[in-house]
Formats: structure tokens, sequence, C-alpha cells
């Protein structure tokens, strides 16, 4: 052998060494999910001097660059993917879907398009296709796999834009908005606060915006939506609805808000981060029932679904004006390589192929374990509020979902049982404002989470409490 053929033959067996040792941290890691505080053993400082100091001069081998990776890094992970993990609403990891996102780096194919990664934009198109099919939306729906229901909401919004502004006469993306008819923007007033960013992204100040009435569980009042439309003056509208309020779970009653903006001539989006998930299950679709109906929906797969980040989907139910609004072309995208791809349907060009996880979940889990996930994190969700009423405390929201707020009367109070619950790490959650009071904020998003996880965690909480009271 010469002398290349030998080194690149070393450099081969030194990647599989290389990755297989990273696969082991990450398995490790998993495994000492139950175990662990959930809380970073180090603080930010610390994290900021072990990753910090000059920048190298000198190359570093791989394996070296791992192993100080690891030691920087490893004191600094929150436990985000293990079973008592309840802050913000996030899921943990399906080993399938964890698995198959490592390849998707390994095999590195960018999805822009079918010429470039026909593998990537299959596993996508397959899918969504079973993701429509258990959201109970239209077959005939377009489907962008984008990084996170803010990028969904903003392909949604972008998409009600280009369709609300063509009904009008005006071509808005050759036109812009300078001059255009003046869009309405309806929204209610617990929606997810991405929404606000999306508004203002497709160019629409805060001032076009409207805001609706919502109930003490923070679902729309659809007769002030109704009043709203009246008024609109005969301008476009875009009405954003919401399935699964961020801090108690609530839906909207979607099909009377859908029926009632279609009969304004209005786009209906739907941002259904988590809750709409909820028509994946038998038990709870009565909450999104409707759903089918909307113009677009935004959906997270980092969430509930329990794939690694970031992975989210934007639906809409006219793929044209979808594609209208998110498509470029320029002249190496003709010939060989034209084809329909992912990215035409979202806000990036070139994209990691993220089809690969979504289907690797879906396929793991199929139509009964998705049912099933949802299920079980809903009635530990309900554990959860029995718990706590059970040790003298209020739970403020009604637990449709897998939100639950506590309140313990007093907001500093509040706010120093959380952070004390947080140094214990037991379990890990956060606090958030809710009609003007400061409450502890429970989220169940994880396929890991067992009975005795809520048990340990509410006895934890109670234990804390008491002792700060
Ligand atoms: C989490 C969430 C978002 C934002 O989603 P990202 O995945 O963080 O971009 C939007 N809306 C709702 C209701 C959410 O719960």
């Amino acid at each position: 052998m010469n002398q290349r053929s030998d080194e690149s033959h070393r450099d081969r067996s030194d990647l599989r060494a290389l990755l297989v040792r990273a696969a082991e941290h990450a398995a490790a890691f998993h495994a000492s999910l139950p175990g662990r505080p959930v809380r970073p053993q180090a603080d930010l400082d610390t994290l900021r001097k072990a990753f910090g100091g000059p920048l190298p001069s000198d190359p570093t081998p791989p394996d070296e660059v791992l192993a100080a990776l690891v030691a920087a890094a490893e004191p600094g992970l929150m436990g985000s993917p293990g079973p008592r993990f309840f802050g913000f609403v996030v899921g943990g990891t399906l080993p399938a879907a964890m698995a198959a996102d490592m390849l998707a780096v390994g095999w590195d194919q960018n999805a822009f398009n079918a010429a470039l990664a026909p593998a990537g934009i299959a596993a996508e198109e397959a899918a969504g296709a079973w993701l429509k099919e258990l959201l109970t939306l239209p077959a005939s729906a377009s489907v962008g796999f984008v990084t996170g229901a803010q990028a969904a909401n903003t392909v949604g919004l972008v998409t009600a834009r280009h369709h609300v502004l063509a009904q009008a006469g005006w071509d808005v993306e050759r036109r812009g908005l300078g001059g255009a008819p003046e869009i309405r923007v309806v929204v209610g007033e617990e929606r997810h606060a991405t929404i606000d960013r999306s508004v203002r992204l497709i160019g629409i100040g805060t001032d076009a915006v409207t805001t609706v009435r919502t109930d003490r569980n923070g679902a729309i009042d659809v007769a002030d939506l109704e009043r709203v439309l009246a008024s609109g003056g005969g301008r476009p509208s875009i009405v954003c609805l919401q399935a699964g309020n961020v801090n108690t779970g609530a839906c909207d009653d979607l099909r009377a808000a859908i029926r009632l903006t279609h009969r304004h001539g209005g786009w209906v989006h739907v941002d259904g981060a988590f809750g709409l998930w909820a028509a994946a299950s038998p038990a709870k679709r009565h909450l999104v029932a409707g759903i089918e109906l909307a113009d677009s929906w935004a959906c997270d797969a980092h969430k509930w679904l329990n794939v690694p980040y970031d992975s989210a989907f934007a639906i809409t139910s006219r793929p044209d004006a979808h594609a209208a609004a998110m498509s470029y072309s320029a002249p190496y995208l003709t010939g060989a390589g034209a084809t329909v791809g992912g990215a035409d349907y979202t806000a990036e060009s070139s994209r990691r192929s993220r089809g690969f996880a979504v289907w690797a979940a879906l396929r793991e889990l199929g139509r009964d374990g998705v049912a099933g996930l949802v299920e079980r994190c809903c009635a530990l969700a309900e554990r959860f509020a029995d718990g706590m009423r059970a040790a003298g405390f209020e739970v403020v929201n009604d637990v449709v979902l897998n939100q639950v707020l506590v309140g313990f009367g007093d907001d500093t109070r509040t706010d120093e049982i959380v952070a004390a619950v947080q140094r214990d790490g037991t379990c890990w959650l956060g606090a958030t404002s809710w009609r003007g009071r400061r409450l502890m904020r429970i989220s169940v998003s994880n396929h890991l989470t067992t009975e005795a996880d809520v048990d340990r965690s509410v006895a934890a909480i109670t234990r804390i409490a008491r002792s700060v009271l």
C-alpha cells in the first residue's frame, strides 16, 4: 500500500471509532437521566470558562476534540430529555428518532430537493403523508419540514398573506406591501408570543393586530371573534387560532371559529405546536374537532412527538399558495436540477434531512403508539394535578391536556419555590404569569415519564413548598 491509501484507511477506522465513541457518550447520558439531578451541575460562568480560551492556531486530532467537548459540556447538560423534566413544553427523544437523526448527520444529505437528496425527500413525503393521516388533516395538504413552530407559524402566515392579497387582486411577491390592501390579523388574547414575531416578520405591524377575548382557560370567545370579524370593514383577514395554550393546554373551539372566519372570507392559521397531537388520540380528538377545516397549521415534532431538535411542520391546505409564497428559482434549478423540493415549502434553502427522524418516530410508535403517548402524558398531568391538590395546593387551570398550573398564594413565594425545586434536582419545571398571578407550570410531554416519576416529583415539590412557605 502506498502512503496515501494507508492514511485514508486509518482515517476510516478512526472515523468509525470516533462515531462509536460519540454514540457511547450519548447513550451513557441517556442511561444516566433517570438517576441524575435534572438540573445541570455547572453554572454558566464555569461552562464559559470550560469552552472559552483563545482560538487555537494548530489543528487538534478529532478524538481529542471530542474528549474536550465532552469534558466541557457534560457538567452543563440539562436533563431535559429525561423523565422528570416538566419545564417549558419540551419532549424527549424516541430511540429510533435519535438514531435516525444521528444517521441524518452522518449521511449529511441536503434536503433542498430530490435531485440533491432523493432519500431525504422521499422520507419527508412518506412521513408527511402519515402525519396528515394521524392528525386528520386533508391528504392534499402540503407539508414543509421546518425548524420549529416559530418557523411553521411564519410559513403559515406568509402563505396566508399571499392568498388573501391574491384574492384582493394584489401580487405581494412582486409588489411587496407598499400600497397593498391593508391586511388585518386577528389573534386570541392568549396566543403564543411566536405569533407576534411571525406577524412582524411578514411585514405587518402590531397596529394591524386585533385581539379577541378568551375564556378563563385561555380559549377564544367565539362571540367576540364574530364581533371583531363583523367590524373588519371588508379588509382581508387572517385569523390565528390555537390548539394547546402554552400555559393551560386550552384549545380554541376550532370548528365554530373556522366556519365563522370562512363566512367572512378570512384565512385560518392554527398554531398547534403541541396541541395538534390531540387529533392523533381517539380520547382527546374532541378538543380539536374541526381542525381539518383550517387553511394552515403549525405543529412541532420536537415537542410531543419526541423527535430531536429542530423539527416541525408547516402545513397548508393550498400547496400552490404555499409554494408561490415560499419557493424560489435559479438557473441551476432547471433541467436535471429541477424537481419539486422540500425547500419550496420552507424558509430554508439548504436543509438537514429532518424527515428521517420523523419517519423513524412515526414508524417506531405507529398510530396506536402516538395515541398512547398523548393519552399517557395527559393522564400523568391529571395525576400531577391530583397530587398537588391532595397536598393542599391550588390547581388553577382546567387540566384538559398535558399542562398543569399550580398556585402557592404569593407571587414571590411561588418564584422562590420554583427556584428551590430547580436547585433540588429531583425534577425541573418553571414559573409563568397567568391572569396576573405567578404560577408553577408543569408540562408532561416525555415518553419516558412514569407514574413513579410524577409521584416522586409531587413529593419533592410538596416538601420544598412547605419548607419555603
Ligand atoms: C412551543 C410553541 C411555539 C414555538 O415553537 P418552537 O418549536 O419553539 O419554535 C409556538 N406556539 C406554541 C403554542 C408553542 O407551544
